[in-house]
């Protein structure tokens, strides 16, 4: 799978790509990430990518010549007309809406990152993986140019409520979390669908060496040897985890009668999550 992130800050993104689990997936070919830097399709002297607000407020915004640039030069796109003009209101929403994606094939989604977005969890990131290349675009300062979210962008994913500087560290959390539901990149190819949030519930507890530490133990039933009953304490422990941090997920969980009996075991009434 492929990443095109762009961005004004491509050396962010060194260390996290270059660790670890995502450096072995980069190396065996499973993960490909390019970073374009935005600076490098302006055509200005001074390569300016960023400007005052119109009519005035603090800070400033990304313009979208560049932006458009880098990602149609990458992507090998060519959207709207490069006639300048000064757009209102109502031509831009006159205007037949562009579906830059629809001429790629397969399509690629160009996702814009903003806190304005769809707030990303686990069945976007599912979602995602079933891509073959996604571009992220990084907003930086007070956010983008308008056109680039409305003309551009296919896709616009925030990674919670609150704001930060810039794209760059969501889309760390993005590449992060797609990266590692690709077949081949954990060691373990059954761990994805035993993590948190993968089936709805949060996983239980996990131990390794020693079997006691400071006079705590590990719970009995896990150096028993018995597969079953590992698997059926797992499950309790992944319910009881559940219930205790996170009780509304379970409302959205299939749970089998068994499951139901040991919830209510703990005070848990279906109706009230
Ligand atoms: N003024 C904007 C926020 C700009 S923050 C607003 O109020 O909506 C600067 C950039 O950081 C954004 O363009 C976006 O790319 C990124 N960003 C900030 N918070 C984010 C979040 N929660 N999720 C995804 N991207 C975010």
């Amino acid at each position: 799978m492929r990443f095109d992130i762009f961005t004004l800050f491509p050396e962010i993104f060194a260390g996290v790509f270059d660790e670890s689990i995502l450096k072995r997936a980069r190396d065996a070919r499973l993960l490909d990430i390019a970073l374009h830097n935005i600076r490098d399709y302006t055509t200005d002297k001074h390569h300016v990518a960023d400007d005052t607000p119109y009519a005035g407020g603090g800070g400033m915004v990304m313009k979208p010549e560049p932006i458009f640039a880098a990602v149609e030069s990458v992507l090998g796109l060519e959207i709207g007309s490069r006639k300048s003009k000064v757009g209102n209101d109502a031509e831009m929403a006159n205007a037949p809406a562009q579906s830059p994606i629809s001429n790629l094939q397969p399509p690629i989604p160009i996702i814009l990152l903003s806190p304005q977005g769809r707030v990303f969890d686990q069945s976007v990131a599912r979602e995602l993986a079933q891509h073959a290349r996604i571009a992220l675009i990084c907003g930086h300062y007070e956010g983008v140019d308008e056109r680039v979210r409305a003309r551009l962008a296919t896709d616009e994913i925030s990674i919670g409520d609150y704001v930060l500087t810039g794209g760059e560290i969501p889309a760390m959390v993005i590449v992060d979390a797609v990266a590692r539901l690709l077949p081949g990149v954990l060691g373990d190819p059954s761990a994805p669908a035993n993590d948190s949030h993968a089936a709805g519930l949060l996983e239980g507890p996990h131990y390794t060496r020693p079997a006691e530490f400071r006079g705590w133990t590990v719970p009995e039933i896990l150096l028993s040897g018995n597969h079953a009953q590992v698997a059926a304490w797992r499950r309790r422990e992944s319910l009881r985890r559940t219930f205790e941090q996170r009780p509304e997920l379970l409302s959205r969980v299939p749970l089998s009668e068994e499951d139901r009996a040991f919830l209510r075991s703990l005070g848990w009434q279906a109706n009230e999550t």
